[in-house]
């Protein structure tokens, strides 16, 4: 049954971002196979729930074998379409799957049996009560290019062992890094139907949202997301949106100025600055300010940056042309209204396509877009506070609140901080790590998205919770079904009395009121 949509389908290319080498065309999916797509998925999942979590972790088990095997090809793969160096590629892509199936492997057992729920109203204490967790059916996934492995691939893993089909559709600018977690998946063991892949760009993903899936988990930016979302409540498709963000860094007083100058440069500069959890803003305390931004710029000066598949380059190209004019248009924002360039604030042409010198911006203010906007790009602008509940407040100035950190040599006062700072994560003295612990749930407040992946609540993300009520007393009608009148209400005014009421000799009067309820004529 074709839609409404209006969607026209364009042919897409992998290209490498630092020479603009075509590495392979494709035709994106139109809106039929889009379709058919999640037919398929929908026919074949009920066999892949059925085989059981036993099974389906053999062959995550058999996947995690397959990726370690291998990690080197496939960081290559990475490197070439992403453009990131190929160290990035095997610590922040493949690395991060490879743990992430570990904690399912772990854990997957215990986060997905069945709960019992015990009753403490004693109106109902003799009923059991269960949680279930069953496999939505068909997870969509829509993915960008930034991670273009391990995000998909952290996703796909949790709906899969939780028994979904799941069909992808990756970024324009990154298939090729999908379809190799495609080859790892089938190879291991995934029925072909239980894992598709759909190339294509917005307007194939716009089809996917409108297919017969059964969830979506939308990892882009903002402007994307409320798209989906508009879309998606138009049939009450559940959704997960893990969108942009805007950290902030917070160095007091007493922070270690070595170690936080260094965590400030790699949490800019790491992946060009394209991460969602990049620092996007550092805020400094007045005292150590110039000495901070100094050592900023000495170890910004030291980066390599170059091509992302010579070992020693620090800093790779940005991923295309569109993402090197925001980063320029924010930079000469910044300073027209008064920002200094200290290091960087040009492109690099001599390098090839996409190059833009890392940049330290001092003297920056939130009127600037650099401090308001998503960059996503290699700058760092550094800005002076003076007391705590000024940092916090600059902090939550802001509409994005995916993560922040505060950099403290006291870390009870740096997780007070944390706690007044409105983002989904705060670290204390690390940045970004948090994306590679399998543990911690990853997601954002305000605009940077709803919902969670990663972790427990990543996997509950999978599920759809049923709640099971058996009542044993099977001869027993209920004492609060027909049969009203004065004296049944004035029972339950006694029942209320002996579980609610404060004192004792209440209860007791309460429950002599209540007792007979049990005698009473019901329908
Ligand atoms: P994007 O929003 O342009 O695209 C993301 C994906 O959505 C792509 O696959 C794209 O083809 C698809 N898409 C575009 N229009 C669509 C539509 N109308 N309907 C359905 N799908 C559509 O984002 P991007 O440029 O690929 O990625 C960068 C953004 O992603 C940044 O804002 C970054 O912060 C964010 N991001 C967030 C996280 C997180 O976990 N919160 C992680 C990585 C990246």
């Amino acid at each position: 049954m074709a839609t409404d949509l209006q969607i026209t389908i364009r042919k897409i290319a992998s290209l490498n971002p630092a020479t603009g080498t075509i590495l392979r065309e494709f035709a994106g999916a139109g809106e039929d196979e889009v379709r058919a797509a999640a037919a398929r998925a929908r026919a074949a999942q009920p066999a892949w729930a059925d085989l059981g979590l036993r099974k389906r972790l053999a062959v995550l088990r058999e996947f995690q074998r397959r990726l370690h095997e291998r990690k080197s090809e496939i960081a290559d793969a990475i490197t070439r379409e992403a453009g990131k160096p190929r160290a990035e590629a095997l610590v922040t892509e493949v690395l991060v799957v490879l743990d992430a199936a570990r904690y399912l492997i772990d854990n997957a057992h215990r986060l997905l049996r069945d709960e019992p729920v015990p009753h403490g109203n004693l109106a109902t204490k003799l009923k059991r009560g269960r949680l279930v967790r069953e496999p939505y059916g068909v997870i969509a996934i829509i993915s960008p290019w930034n991670y273009p492995f391990s995000i998909p691939a952290t996703e796909t893993l949790a709906a899969l062992v939780a028994g979904n089909a799941v069909v992808l559709k990756p970024s324009e600018f990154t298939s090729l890094a999908a379809l190799e977690l495609r080859e790892l998946l089938h190879a291991a063991g995934v029925p072909e139907d239980i894992f598709q892949i759909i190339v294509g760009d917005g307007a194939t993903g716009a089809a996917l949202v409108h297919s017969p899936i059964d969830k979506l988990v939308f990892t882009g930016s903002v402007a994307t997301g409320k798209r989906i979302a508009a879309a998606a409540a138009q049939r009450l498709l559940p959704v997960v949106l893990e969108l942009g963000g805007k950290d902030p860094m917070l160095v007091l007083d007493d922070a270690n100025l070595d170690v936080a100058s260094s965590a400030a440069v790699w949490g800019a500069f790491v992946n060009a600055g394209q991460a969602c959890l990049s620092v996007e803003r550092c805020y400094v305390h007045r005292s150590l300010y110039e000495k901070f931004v100094a050592a900023c710029v000495e170890k910004t000066k030291k980066l390599r940056v170059g091509h992302g598949e010579d070992r020693d380059t620090d800093v790779g190209p940005l991923i295309h042309e569109r993402q090197l004019q925001l980063v320029e248009a924010h930079v000469e924002d910044a300073k027209a209204r008064g920002a200094r360039v200290l290091t960087g604030g040009t492109r690099i042409p001599e390098l090839g396509r996409n190059f833009y010198r890392p940049t330290v911006l001092a003297d920056v203010t939130h009127q600037m877009r650099i401090m308001r906007e998503e960059t996503f790009g290699p700058v760092l602008p550094v800005m002076a506070f003076d007391t705590d509940d000024e940092a916090v407040r600059l902090a939550n100035d802001s509409e994005y609140g995916l993560a922040a950190s505060v950099w403290t040599g006291d870390a009870a006062r740096g997780q007070r901080l944390a706690r007044c700072i409105h983002a989904g994560t705060v670290m204390v003295n690390d940045v970004i790590s948090c994306f590679g612990i399998s543990e911690a749930p990853h997601g954002g407040f305000k605009a940077s998205g709803i919902g969670r992946t990663h972790g427990r609540f990543g996997l509950e993300e999978m599920v759809r919770l049923k709640y099971l009520d058996v009542d044993f007393m099977l001869a027993i009608k209920k004492v609060w079904w027909y049969g009203y009148g004065e004296r049944f209400a004035r029972q339950m005014e006694g029942f209320l009395d002996f579980q609610f009421a404060r004192g004792l000799g209440d209860r007791l009067r309460g429950a002599l009121r209540a007792a007979g309820v049990i005698r009473r004529k019901q329908l």
